[in-house]
């Protein structure tokens, strides 16, 4: 073993994380997981080769993910995650009191059961929530069910490679929109656009087709290594045009403290795109 951890997801562009104490590593019926332990991110997951979560910035991620789309739609009662088996994004999304319910459809159950035992700080409980219901099912087939609408459906998948493929498509995204309460939102894993042009390209060209309001927005994560990483916004509301001091007022009225990513500035900050990103979704 060469101590390092050398992610494969570009074909040109490789970040290399030092590989500590080796903790598990294990295929389930999906993916192969395995997690070791780094200096300076603590404890990394990578499925298929590429890092999903790691202990140490997964805070940024999961804070901007969760909250930008429910404090902006700022009547959230349901929320969906596809994929997300992590827990973090259950975890930041349960922490609104006005969310009544989560529903987590996960298509590899190992990751959860994984996760709950190696990773218990990601999650941090979310799990035991009675709002939770966990559906263990490929995202791609329950989107497609008739089934209840909700007013934030958030794709926490892998990229679009392996099982994480189908939730790139058209025909997910426009079962996505049917299961949107009126203003509801949809956001999007989408990726690392300097690095990943075709991936948000491709899921803006579909996202302006479905919805009024189609864009991006961005955050940077240490170990989405190749700049700032965008989120697909989609939705036919004004959620996005929710003023700075509503989302203020909002995120006051939640309780929620202690964020260490997200802000209202920062929200209102993230869907201004520099040219590069602008063009690609353009
Ligand atoms: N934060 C990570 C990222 O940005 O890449 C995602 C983390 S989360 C672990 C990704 C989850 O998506 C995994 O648990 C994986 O099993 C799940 N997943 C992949 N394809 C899926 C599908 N078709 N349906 C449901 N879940 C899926």
């Amino acid at each position: 073993m060469s101590g390092w951890f050398d992610e494969t997801l570009h074909q040109a562009y490789r970040q290399g994380l030092r590989e500590g104490r080796l903790l598990y590593d294990s295929e389930t019926a999906h993916q192969r997981l395995r997690l070791f332990e780094n200096p300076v991110f603590g404890r990394v997951l990578t499925l298929d080769g590429v890092v999903q979560v790691t202990t140490g910035d997964e805070f940024i991620y999961h804070e901007m993910m969760a909250h930008t789309p429910i404090l902006a739609h700022g009547a959230a009662r349901s929320v969906l995650i596809v994929g997300g088996g992590d827990g973090g994004m259950a975890r930041e999304a349960l922490k609104h009191p006005g969310v009544g319910r989560v529903v987590m459809v996960e298509i590899d159950a190992g990751v959860i059961e994984f996760s709950r035992k190696f990773l218990p700080g990601v999650s941090a409980g979310a799990f035991d929530d009675p709002r939770l219901e966990v559906v263990i099912a490929d995202g791609a087939e329950y989107i497609a069910r008739q089934g209840e609408s909700f007013d934030v459906i958030l794709v926490d998948s892998t990229d679009p490679i392996g099982p994480g493929e189908v939730l790139f498509t058209e025909t997910f995204y426009g079962h996505a929109k049917r299961r949107l309460a009126p203003g509801g939102v949809l956001v999007t894993q989408n990726g690392v656009p300097f690095l990943q042009p075709d991936e948000l390209r491709n899921t803006m060209r579909a996202f302006r087709a479905l919805f009024a309001d189609a864009t991006c927005y961005l955050a940077t994560i240490p170990t989405y290594a190749g700049g700032p990483m965008a989120f697909g916004w989609g939705t036919d509301g004004q959620a996005r045009e929710t003023a700075e001091e509503t989302l203020a007022g909002r995120l006051a009225a939640s309780g929620i403290e202690g964020l260490r990513y997200y802000s209202p500035a920062v929200h209102k900050a993230a869907f201004a795109l520099p040219g590069y990103v602008a063009a690609l979704i353009g």
